[in-house]
């Protein structure tokens, strides 16, 4: 059964110069206990996805269509404070500048006991302070945290990036949100605690049958956390389905380019692929499919009409190479 439905959802940003279609036409599903990596390059509407699914979109931002259906709740007819009771205990988000998730006035250790506090009444237990503080250790210790006994003393400030990063991932496994939305979470930490976590963030899934939605630019990562991968270029959605079918048999171009710029050191010869270009200003979004000036396959309906997401295979793909 989905956790998260999401049909049809389009955002824009209104700027001083004009307004930004950070997405367009999104559409997808996040079963139970299935994890969804969401990968694009910068800029290509991924943070836009989870703020606009936690509600946390900034005032310049507007909802143009579209539904998100939150475990059966159609979570925009909510008012802001049946939201919130909702993200306090049914979502939980990492963000890419977890820095500012912490409140700096109060101890890492207050802030991981009020989480598990909000758990253990959720699942009608009674609260223990000292059986809390041991599972916030164990987890602190999962996360890979040195001295985790003196970490919890500390303030906010008192930590590195890489600890705080940390801290808001062990509050997300404390938590047990049904689904966990985690923006680049791993993206300031060295690959080997990137690797632990991703696997420890995979086991809990499978565990407590978390739903997790992972975003990050890097195609490698999403493989590694994904039961399924998601590929925005420039607030479209371009391919979606399975890690195995989209990482093996990779049907639209850009994927196929995001995965041939991947580097391998026992390949290297010299020169990494890149996809030439960049992605395009969505102030003015280019027509048709908005991959095509950077597209080696590009055909003249390319830059007229907008493909259709169908199904090759079994993926979903948005390319005029594949259907009619
Ligand atoms: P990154 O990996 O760099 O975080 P992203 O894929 O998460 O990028 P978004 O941050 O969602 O992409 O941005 C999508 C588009 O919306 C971009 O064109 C960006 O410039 C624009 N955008 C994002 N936030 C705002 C904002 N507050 N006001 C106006 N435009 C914005
Ligand atoms: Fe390339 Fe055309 Fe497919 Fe877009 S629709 S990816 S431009 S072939």
């Amino acid at each position: 059964m989905a956790v998260l439905e999401v049909r049809n959802l389009s955002v824009i940003y209104r700027t001083p110069f004009g307004v930004v279609d950070a997405l367009t036409d999104i559409s997808f599903d996040v079963d139970r206990g299935e994890s969804l990596a969401v990968v694009g390059e910068s800029g290509s509407g991924k943070s836009t996805l989870a703020l606009a699914i936690a509600r946390l979109l900034p005032p310049n931002a507007r909802y143009v269509g579209g539904r998100i259906i939150f475990d059966g709740i159609d979570v925009m007819s909510l008012s802001e404070g049946e939201f919130r009771k909702l993200r306090g205990t049914g979502i939980f988000m990492v963000f890419q500048e977890p820095a500012t998730s912490l409140n700096p006035v109060f101890k890492v250790k207050d802030q991981l006991l009020e989480a598990l506090r909000v758990r253990y009444e959720r699942e009608g237990n009674t609260f223990d302070e000292s059986k809390a503080i041991n599972e916030i250790l164990g987890v602190l210790r999962d996360v890979r945290m040195p001295d985790p006994e003196l970490i919890i003393e500390r303030y906010p400030h008192q930590l590195s990036g890489g600890q705080v990063q940390r801290v808001m991932i062990a509050m997300g496994l404390l938590m047990r949100p049904k689904l966990y939305i985690a923006d680049e979470p791993t993206s300031a930490l060295d690959v080997t605690v990137q690797a632990q976590i991703l696997k420890l963030l995979k086991d809990l899934k499978n565990e407590y049958g978390i739903s997790i939605l992972f975003i990050t630019h890097d195609i490698a990562v999403a493989s590694i956390i994904g039961d399924k991968i998601m590929v925005l270029y420039a607030g479209q959605l371009m391919e979606l389905g399975s890690t195995k079918n989209v990482i093996g048999e990779p049907k639209h171009p850009y994927t196929q380019a995001l995965l041939s710029s991947i580097p391998r050191i026992s390949k290297y010869e010299g020169k990494l692929p890149i996809i030439g270009g960049s992605v395009p200003n969505l102030l003015n979004p280019p027509p048709g499919c908005r991959f095509h000036p950077r597209c080696p396959y590009a055909k003249d309906v390319c830059s007229k009409v907008v493909p259709n997401l169908i199904k090759v295979d079994n993926n979903y793909v948005r390319c005029h190479l594949y259907g009619q």
